[in-house]
């Protein structure tokens, strides 16, 4: 058995109910050998990270949701010693309060910065996935059971008719932060990448919003195909960073108009005049 918690970006609207399920959890209260209570302030077991993206007017904002990952190549646990972190058998990396003690090394060994000093207890603190609950029988972390958009996942991955196990198999999974190489357990799904938008308008129509007009994409090894919106608007969402794409917009009756662009950063084309031929 491996628990596991997968992460759907496109679903989490930054509502903190995850967070704040959390602090419920483990503010104020210890759990035995598990973990001890959190501070009142300072630490975010399940931290949500902010994206903006694009500039006015189009401008986007993506939330992370950002727990420990549960790595199976762990620096903390080769930074703690006497094992004073450790990975069990399903998979879950633990702190153990006493052990930790005074080992403020381990909060500085996670790249993600997940690991969490509690100045008075002198001891590092982070997420253990509610390993407290889930050993009582609960199905799920706290955070997990709060989130009311389904943006968390948790289960057994080993187990290929649980939920986790399904989605996995449909979703693309990506991992936080490849480069770090920690092999983190906890999956994403939709991270954010890059975007082309624009709008387009007819010179000859003003005031008429140009709705339905083909946009395609090309590069990059993708073919990709829209239209516009209502207001004329389009979007290619989810391409790769630091990649030339070819961006054509045809309408019959009009000319075509034809862009080279690169992903450095997000873009916005701006509005496209469409001329009659
Ligand atoms: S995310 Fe950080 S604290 Fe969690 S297991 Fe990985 S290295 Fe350790
Ligand atoms: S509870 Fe769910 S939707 Fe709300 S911030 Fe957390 S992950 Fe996102």
């Amino acid at each position: 058995m491996t628990k596991s918690l997968l992460i759907d970006v496109n679903k989490c609207n930054g509502c903190f109910n995850c967070f704040l399920a959390c602090r419920d959890e483990h503010y104020g209260n210890d759990y035995q050998s598990y973990s001890i209570s959190q501070p009142l302030n300072g630490q975010f077991w399940m931290r949500i990270k902010e994206i903006e993206r694009g500039v006015y007017p189009r401008p986007k904002l993506s939330y992370i949701p950002l727990p420990c990952l549960h790595c199976k190549s762990a620096p903390c646990v080769a930074a703690g010693k006497d094992n004073a972190v450790y990975r069990r058998d399903d998979g879950i990396v633990m702190i153990d309060p006493e052990k930790a003690k005074g080992q403020k090394e381990i909060v500085n060994a996670c790249p993600y910065r997940s690991v969490f000093w509690n100045e008075e207890k002198q001891v590092p603190q982070k997420c253990n996935m509610c390993a407290h609950r889930l050993d009582e029988g609960e199905k799920e972390p706290r955070c997990v059971e709060a989130c009311p958009t389904g943006a968390l996942v948790f289960g057994d991955i080993d187990d290929p008719n649980s939920e986790i196990s399904r989605l996995a198999a449909q979703l693309e999974l990506e991992d936080l932060n490849p480069e770090f190489k920690t092999e983190p357990l906890v999956k994403y799904s939709c991270l954010p990448k890059r975007f082309i938008a624009g709008e387009i308008v007819f010179k000859d129509r003003q005031g008429e919003c140009a709705q339905g007009v083909k946009v395609t994409l090309e590069g990059d090894g993708i073919d990709l195909e829209t239209e516009t919106d209502p207001f004329g608007d389009f979007e290619f969402e989810g391409l790769e960073k630091n990649k030339t794409y070819r961006i054509f917009v045809k309408q019959t009756g009009y000319g075509v108009r034809h862009f080279e662009v690169m992903t450095r950063t997000d873009v916005n084309l701006g509005e496209i005049v469409l001329s009659p031929k």
